[in-house]
C-alpha cells in the first residue's frame, strides 16, 4: 500500500476519485456538524455526504441503534423486523405511501418508479422536466442537457423487452411552465406510463399551483405522478415534500435521511401500482421483476427508524430552520453589502448563493448563473475550512451558533477576495 493517501488515489481510481466530489479532499473523519481531512484540517460540513447526514455525523442514538444491530447481522435478502418496521414508519409519514419497495441507493428508486409506473399503465412513455436529476439509471439521465448525454447508451427496454431509444420514449418540459406542461401531456397521454418531477427542483420551488396542476391532469388521465424525494424526503418537514405543498402523488421515491446514512433507498406509493412489482426473478406477465442483494438490510434500517424517530419528535426541526433562515438572510446582506450582483435561493435546510445579476426565476437563468465566481468562492470558503458541494449548502440539526458566525464571516472574505469587477 502506498504511504501517501493521495497518491494512492491517484494510483488506484479513475480521475483519482470515487467520481463524486473534488479527489484532493479526503475525509478522515465526522462528527455532528464538522469533518476533518487526513491532514487534520477541520471543516463546516455543509456536503453532509450529499444529504444523508441531516443529523450530523455519528448521531449518539443512531450509533446505538446500529451498534445494537451489527451482531446479529448486516444483510439476510430476507424480510426482517427494522426494513418491516420502517416501512410501516413510512407509510405512516407519506400522505402517498400504502406500500414501500427497498433498493439500495436514489438512483435505483427513480429507475423502479418509472419501471413500475409503466408496468401499471402499459405505455412505455415518461414526461419529466429539463434540469430534473432522477439519478444515473439510462432513463434517469434524460432531463439533463444533451452535452453530457452524448456519452451515454441509449437502448432500453419497454414493457414489451424491445429495445427503443431513450430519447424517443422520454418528454422533456420545462419546470414550473404548467400550461406547457398540460398541453404535452393531454396531446400525449395515450402513450405515457408516467410523470416524474422533482417537487422542489434543485433550488428552485414549485410555482404556485403547478403541483397541484400536474396532479389534477395526471388524475384526469389515469397517468401515474411520480415525486422524486430523493432529496427532499424528511428534509423540509417530516413527511417531505408532498406534506410541505400539500399536493400527493402516486408514487415517490426516497434516499438520502431514509437511511440514516446507510445505502438504503425506497420506493412508495399506491397500492394497486405497487402491487405491480412481483415476488421473485422471474415477473409473471405485467409484473416487474425487482430484486437488489442489499435492499432492506436490517443496519441501514435501524438507521433509517431511529433518524426518523427522532425527527418525529416535536422540535426537531426548530432549530435548522431557525439557523438555515438566519444564513439566507445573512448570506443575501452580505452580498447587497459587497455589491456582489447574486441571489440566496432555496429553502432554510438547502440552499445556494447563485451569483448572478438576472432575477433567477427558473433553472435556465440558474444555469446562466457565473459558475466562475461560485467555484472562486466555494474554493475560498474551502481554504476557511467551510465544505460545501459546487451547487447547494445542505444543513443539519447540528450545526450550531458558532457554525453560522464561522460561515458567515467565511462567506465575506471570500466575496473581499474576489477580483475588481
Ligand atoms: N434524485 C435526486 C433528486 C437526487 O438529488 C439524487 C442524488 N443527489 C438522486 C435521485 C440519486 O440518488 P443516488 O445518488 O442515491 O443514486
Amino acid at each position: 500500500p502506498d504511504t501517501d493517501l493521495a497518491a494512492a488515489a491517484r494510483r488506484v481510481l479513475p480521475a483519482g476519485g470515487f467520481g463524486n466530489f473534488a479527489p484532493e479532499v479526503i475525509i478522515r473523519e465526522g462528527k455532528g456538524g464538522r469533518v476533518w481531512d487526513v491532514s487534520g484540517k477541520e471543516y463546516i460540513d455543509y456536503l453532509l455526504g450529499s444529504g444523508p447526514m441531516f443529523l450530523g455525523h455519528g448521531h449518539p442514538e443512531v450509533i446505538e441503534a446500529v451498534q445494537a444491530q451489527i451482531p446479529k447481522g448486516c444483510t439476510f435478502f430476507a424480510n426482517n423486523e427494522h426494513g418491516i418496521r420502517l416501512a410501516e414508519v413510512l407509510t405512516e409519514a407519506l400522505p402517498c405511501a400504502e406500500r414501500v419497495r427497498f433498493v439500495s441507493t436514489g438512483s435505483e428508486a427513480d429507475m423502479y418508479a418509472m419501471r413500475v409506473a409503466r408496468a401499471f399503465r402499459k405505455r412505455d412513455r415518461i414526461l419529466k422536466f429539463e434540469g430534473g436529476y432522477h439519478g444515473m439509471s439510462d432513463w434517469g439521465l434524460m432531463s439533463l442537457a444533451p452535452k453530457r448525454l452524448a456519452n451515454f447508451p441509449v437502448a432500453v427496454p419497454d414493457s414489451a423487452g424491445i429495445p427503443k431509444s431513450i430519447q424517443e420514449e422520454v418528454l422533456v418540459a420545462p419546470f414550473n411552465d404548467l400550461e406547457t406542461a398540460k398541453a404535452m401531456i393531454a396531446a400525449h397521454h395515450d402513450e405515457l406510463g408516467g410523470v416524474i418531477v422533482e417537487p422542489f427542483q434543485r433550488l428552485i420551488p414549485p410555482a404556485p399551483g403547478f403541483l397541484q396542476g400536474l396532479r389534477e391532469i395526471t388524475a384526469q388521465y389515469g397517468i401515474p405522478l411520480i415525486f422524486d424525494e430523493v432529496v427532499t424526503g424528511f428534509r423540509f418537514c417530516y413527511g417531505g415534500a408532498q406534506s410541505y405543498y400539500g399536493v400527493t402523488p402516486d408514487l415517490c421515491t426516497l434516499g438520502k435521511i431514509v437511511g440514516g446514512g446507510f445505502a438504503l433507498a425506497a420506493i412508495a406509493g399506491r397500492a394497486d401500482i405497487m402491487a405491480h412489482f412481483d415476488r421473485g426473478l422471474v415477473g409473471d406477465d405485467g409484473f416487474l421483476m425487482q430484486v437488489g442483494t442489499l435492499s432492506g438490510n436490517p443496519v441501514a434500517a435501524v438507521a433509517g427508524l431511529k433518524t426518523l424517530e427522532i425527527l418525529k419528535r416535536p422540535g426537531a426541526y426548530d432549530g435548522v430552520l431557525a439557523y438555515g433562515r438566519k444564513m439566507m438572510a445573512e448570506l443575501a446582506g452580505l452580498l447587497k453589502q459587497r455589491g456582489v450582483p447574486g441571489q440566496v435561493l432555496g429553502e432554510p435546510t438547502l440552499f445556494d448563493v447563485v451569483f448572478s445579476a438576472e432575477e433567477l426565476r427558473d433553472y435556465r437563468a440558474v444555469m446562466r448563473a457565473d459558475a466562475n465566481i461560485a467555484k472562486a468562492v466555494n474554493a475560498s470558503l474551502r481554504e476557511s475550512g467551510i465544505l460545501k458541494g459546487d451547487s447547494k449548502y445542505y444543513l443539519s440539526t447540528a450545526h450550531d451558533a458558532r457554525d453560522c458566525d464561522q460561515t458567515l464571516s467565511a462567506f465575506a472574505k471570500a466575496l473581499a477576495s474576489l477580483p475588481a469587477r
